[in-house]
């Protein structure tokens, strides 16, 4: 029941297995270049490269906009 234990444990495995990433698993690997086109943020503005298939007329507001908000 002792969380030092299962860090020991998870230093462990993770010596014996260098590709071992815990929870999370490998980074996925995109093998093909999503299509994107640009849009321009209905925030600040700025002019930003987005998916092809968001649609045109609905207004873009940007991943940092999004998070930003304040
Ligand atoms: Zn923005």
């Amino acid at each position: 029941m002792s969380r030092r234990k299962d860090r020991e444990r998870y230093q462990v495995r993770k010596s014996l297995d260098p590709g071992y990433q815990g929870f999370r698993g490998p980074e996925p690997k995109p093998e093909t270049k999503p299509e994107v086109r640009t849009a321009v943020c209905s925030v600040c503005k700025r002019v930003k490269n987005v998916p092809a298939d968001i649609p045109e007329d609905v207004d873009y507001v940007c991943a940092a906009c999004r998070e930003g908000g304040s």
